[in-house]
């Protein structure tokens, strides 16, 4: 190894260190774009010295060798540190940020991390807290736009009931950036391109970025059915999860916005917090002769004729009228959106839905694609915040396993110098 090059790669190191230091975890701080880099060439330098691959026929000189040595004591117990070594593929900057001079000498290297977690609401940034306590450099990108912003109060999470949406995720996202290997970025992500090991994410600002995992905690839109008026009411007297919201409109007179079995299910679950129910199936014709009965015996009212608006105020359902021009009074109202994956990034990816449209992943999270884990809504039919956050330590955990057996033991010994 020449000396020059010995100096080049300290001084390097030494510039994305400092660079970590003074902006790290700042949401707002954003990374240098690649076409921001220099076009120039870098100074000459020699290459670092690459061993010749032996040749066929040649016998291995390693063949003999002792097994390695067992992992290194704990890093208090170690003597100062060896000078870094020069800059590789393998020394992975946890920032982008890097002086002009150090600029020159990576460009063209887009910022590398171990994870890159697409989405920082309940389930990202759980993986993400999960991930920085194993030392890896993990980014967040997140558009911001949760699924419950809508709630004034979110419900059964325990240690948080009663607490705003917002409110519970800034004291998460608060937590998760004390350490100091994860980095969160308000951003959308448009494209991931690679496969495992060399994930290529491009962001709506058309920033790429180079990450050796990924996880989508991605969410799902909800889609709400076509009537006037429910848009307003979402979240705030239109309901979908009575495990969420149903302790809070227990005894209204609630309706049931379903058809087929699906209404008849959930208004038997229903009646568990009001005896004051109608199925309003909105012209669909698919309720069957045992399923009237049933209504019938339990007192469950129902309505086919076809709503025209919910009235309300400022999101407060008043009443429902429907087309042939009568009205009926409600407090609150049940609805199943339907839901899709915001955006394309699974399907693009060649990841497997199910039929609802949810990511079908293992009991590790993984989904079928290696190298792609998801956790939260975008893989869960049962949304609720606290399975997104038990989803996300599961995917962290598992992820961070599988880069222990993949990865050589020298990235652990810098990772925990650093
Ligand atoms: C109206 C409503 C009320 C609810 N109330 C409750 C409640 O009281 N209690 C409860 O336990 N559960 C509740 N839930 C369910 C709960 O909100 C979800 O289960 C939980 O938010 C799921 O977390 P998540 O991280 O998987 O997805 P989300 O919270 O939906 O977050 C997904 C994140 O990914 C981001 N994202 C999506 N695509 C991209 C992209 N391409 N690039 C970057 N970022 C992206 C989004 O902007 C968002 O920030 C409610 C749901 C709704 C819809």
């Amino acid at each position: 190894m020449k000396a020059s090059h010995w100096i080049i790669g300290l001084f390097v190191v030494s510039g994305v260190i400092s660079c970590k230091k003074s902006d790290q975890n700042d949401p707002n701080s954003a990374p240098v774009p690649p076409s921001e880099v220099p076009a120039t060439p870098p100074p000459a330098v020699d290459p670092p010295a690459v061993p010749e691959p032996p040749k066929p026929g040649t016998p291995d000189p390693k063949a003999n060798r002792l097994p390695h040595p067992p992992l290194p004591p704990h890093p208090a117990n170690l003597p100062p540190p060896p000078p870094p070594p020069p800059l590789t593929k393998k020394l992975r900057p946890t920032r982008p940020c890097l002086h002009l001079h150090d600029r020159k000498l990576i460009m063209n290297v887009a910022p590398t991390y171990d994870v890159i977690i697409v989405g920082g609401s309940h389930a990202g940034l759980s993986a993400a807290m999960t991930l920085g306590r194993c030392l890896r450099n993990v980014l967040i990108l997140d558009a911001g736009s949760p699924c419950n912003f809508a709630s004034e109060h979110a419900h059964n999470l325990l240690g948080h009931d009663g607490e705003s949406p917002q409110e519970i995720l800034n004291k998460s996202r608060e937590q998760v950036l004390k350490y100091p290997s994860v980095t969160y970025q308000h951003s959308k992500v448009e494209v991931i391109s690679g496969t495992d090991g060399e994930f290529e994410v491009i962001s709506d600002q058309g920033i790429s970025f180079l990450a050796s995992k990924i996880i989508l905690a991605t969410g799902v839109s909800d889609i709400l059915p076509a009537i006037k008026g429910i848009s307003e009411c979402w979240a705030k007297t239109a309901i979908h999860c009575p495990y969420c919201h149903g302790y809070e409109i227990k005894g209204q007179k609630i309706g049931i916005l379903s058809h087929g079995q699906a209404a008849l299910d959930m208004a038997m679950l229903m009646k568990n917090w009001s005896a004051n129910l109608t199925v309003l199936s909105n012209t669909n014709e698919d309720i069957g002769f045992d399923q009237r009965r049933i209504f019938r015996e339990n007192e469950i009212e129902l309505i086919e004729t076809e709503i025209e608006e919910v009235a309300h105020s400022n999101g407060i359902i008043n009443s429902l009228s429907f087309t042939d021009g009568t009205s009926v009074s409600f407090e609150a109202l049940y609805i199943r959106p339907g839901i899709k994956q915001p955006g394309t990034l699974a399907l693009d990816l060649g990841v497997e839905l199910d039929h609802h449209g949810f990511i079908i992943t293992d009991h590790a999270q993984r989904t079928a694609i290696k190298g792609i884990f998801a956790a939260g809504d975008c893989c869960n039919p049962s949304r609720s915040i606290a399975l997104a956050i038990g989803q996300g330590n599961m995917a962290g955990m598992c992820l961070n396993h599988e880069l222990i057996v993949e990865k050589p033991k020298e990235e652990l010994i810098d990772r925990t110098h650093s």
